[in-house]
């Protein structure tokens, strides 16, 4: 068999493709990272990350950038409907990793950040536009075979291979590494606001544990606010992702068209799941691939100083009924 042309190659430029090639080449490692959207994805998923994520990102260099991109979470309270506190945590100012328990973030800045921190390596490559679509190992490597936007096919021979390529992962199908489903799945409705003015959140993440209308009220990084509507069992998905369904939700917390941009809204199925296998000979399963649950202990990411001041405008402790 031919001789690996790269160390490594990571299927998946997302957050954790990102950070295990920047890791590799900081070792010194050959890593060719193939990446399947010809840009990065622009719109936000995750929003929060704790103190071990933020150490991570601090040993690629990024730590002074994570004082711009998040804030500290540094309160969670679960309320019932009528508004009565059930749980207060806080995150510590200052956690086990000298960064914040609990930080909110935009996304698609710290995915920015990582891939520019991975490309800085020069030993690291990002084949953007290019998907994994075969994969066949032998005792010496393992041969990819890739095919980009335009059709033209081509291979990739690495010694190892790490399936970084979410829920829906191809590595984990090509070596059917199997998947055990706890059937524990919901749709929720993600909304992510820019407000026209700062207001105060207090505490800044907020949880309505209401069964009519299960919400999560959070922080989705410095000048920013991420609403999660839980659909209901009436609704469908088509109705509960709708531009006007949307602003009707934020309506009741004072968000209105007038004062408010909809930078986005989406429904995502939040599931409980993992690969029952997550090494099969010289391909490894890491990230979504390997493991995904639903996302409210926001577990799994990459915190900073204290932002400025807090903003002014106060907001609703709950929804006006
Ligand atoms: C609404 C929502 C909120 C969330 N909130 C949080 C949170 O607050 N905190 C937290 O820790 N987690 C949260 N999560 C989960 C978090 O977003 C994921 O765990 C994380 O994005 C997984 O990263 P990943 O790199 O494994 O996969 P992904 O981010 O899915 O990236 C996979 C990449 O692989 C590429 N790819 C796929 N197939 C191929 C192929 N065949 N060839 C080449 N490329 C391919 C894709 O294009 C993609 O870029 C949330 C998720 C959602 C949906």
């Amino acid at each position: 068999m031919t001789t690996p042309e790269v160390d490594v190659a990571i299927v998946g430029c997302g957050p954790v493709g990102g950070v295990l090639a920047a890791l590799l080449g900081r070792r010194g490692h050959t890593v060719a990272v193939v990446e399947g959207h010809p840009a990065p994805y622009a719109l936000p998923r995750a929003v929060h990350f704790d103190h071990e994520v933020a150490r991570l990102l601090q040993g690629l260099g990024l730590g002074e950038a994570l004082g711009a991109i998040s804030e500290p979470g540094s309160e969670y309270e679960w309320r019932n409907g009528a508004g009565q506190v059930l749980l207060r945590f806080g995150g510590r100012p200052v956690g086990p990793s000298g960064w914040p328990d609990s930080n909110m973030f935009w996304q698609p800045a710290l995915e920015r950040r990582i891939e520019a921190a991975a490309t800085a390596q020069r030993t690291v490559e990002v084949r953007r536009g290019v998907s994994v679509v075969d994969l066949d190992q032998d005792d010496d490597g393992v041969t990819l075979g890739l095919r980009a936007a335009d059709g033209t096919e081509a291979d990739l021979r690495a010694g190892w291979v790490v399936g970084c390529d979410g829920a829906g992962s191809t590595v984990r199908d090509l070596v059917d590494a199997g998947v055990t489903d706890l059937g524990f799945f919901y749709d929720w409705l993600i909304v992510d606001v820019v407000l026209d003015e700062p207001r105060v959140f207090d505490p800044i993440n907020v949880q309505v544990c209401e069964p009519t209308r299960p919400t999560t009220v959070v922080s989705g990084g410095p000048g920013r606010r991420r609403w999660e509507f839980m659909r209901l069992p009436h609704e469908t998905v088509e109705e509960l992702d709708d531009e006007g369904r949307a602003w009707a939700l934020l309506e009741p917390w004072d968000v209105t068209p007038g004062d408010a941009t909809l930078e986005r809204h989406a429904v995502y199925r939040f599931q409980a799941r993992w690969a029952d296998r997550w090494r099969t000979g010289r391909v490894l399963l890491a990230g979504d691939a390997a493991h995904q649950m639903p996302p409210f202990a926001g577990q799994g990411w990459p915190r900073p100083p204290p932002s400025g001041p807090s903003p002014s405008r106060p907001c609703p402790a709950s929804p006006r009924a």
